[in-house]
């Protein structure tokens, strides 16, 4: 069973965030969407709102799971029993800060592997933080939440 844990805050979740775990799809038995717990930070979208909508935004996945965690994400993925952890890249601003994160994991794990997919190019503008900012000025950003 090959298991890819696809952590990140998904705050919101976007069509970017979709697309990419579609072209994960091929690739892993199962996915694991692992909403990250943070503790120092107020959400935007509350958790169990969050966690609600992207489980009904990915039903048409079925192997991809959406779990809540507050644990380092190595941890989580062992915990799991995954031993990949999914990321997307955007942009060289994306590719350099994903790739800190895979070399410090694969210093405390290094028996779990950072796979990490591009974007496609519709979707490289695409974030969280710009959805975020775009609702609180009161934008329309159905189109981009799943
Ligand atoms: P984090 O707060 O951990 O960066 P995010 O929820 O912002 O979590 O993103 C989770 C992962 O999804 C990151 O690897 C990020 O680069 C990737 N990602 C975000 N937006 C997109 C997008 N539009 N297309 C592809 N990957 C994306």
């Amino acid at each position: 069973m090959r298991t890819a844990v696809f952590p990140g805050s998904f705050d919101p979740m976007t069509i970017g965030h979709k697309a990419l775990l579609k072209k994960a799809l091929p690739l892993f038995d199962r996915i694991i969407v692992a909403v990250g717990i943070n503790q120092q930070k107020k959400p935007f979208f509350a958790l169990d709102a969050r966690l609600e909508r992207i489980r009904h935004a990915l039903l048409d996945m079925p192997q991809v799971e959406v779990e809540s965690y507050d644990c380092l994400t190595t941890d989580f993925c062992r915990a799991k029993q995954a031993a990949f952890i999914l990321r997307g890249v955007r942009d060289t601003t994306d590719f350099e800060y994903e790739r800190r994160i895979a070399d410090i994991n694969r210093i405390i794990a290094p028996d779990i592997e950072t796979v990490m997919l591009f974007a496609d190019p519709q979707y490289a503008a695409i974030s969280s933080t710009m959805i975020r900012e775009l609702a609180s000025f009161g934008k329309d950003v159905s189109m981009y939440i799943v």
